[in-house]
């Protein structure tokens, strides 16, 4: 007698791609952007930095945050120097 070989290639059927992207959908979080948590104040004087104001008197643009600061930059109302700024924290 003959024995019958098995048919077909022998793969499993149960583990067919339904054609669902997992893990396209999912990116990763970039909200690396300004943000309100970006505040400064002369901690002598008290004057608020605003990064979407700048210092144009001190050669600070608009839109610059304070980390982008020269070190050499001062407070344009006491002319404390920017180490003696404090970050406000909400
Ligand atoms: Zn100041």
């Amino acid at each position: 007698m003959r024995v019958a070989s098995v048919a077909g290639n022998g793969r499993p059927l149960s583990l067919q791609p339904l054609g669902a992207e997992v893990g396209v959908a999912y990116g990763p979080p970039m909200s690396t952007g300004p943000g309100p948590e970006d505040r400064w104040e002369c901690g002598s004087c008290g004057t608020p930095y605003d990064p979407d104001e700048g210092d144009p008197d001190g050669g600070i643009p608009p839109g610059t945050r304070f980390e982008d600061i020269p070190d050499d930059w001062y407070c344009p109302v006491c002319g404390a120097s920017k180490s003696e700024f404090v970050r406000i924290e909400d």
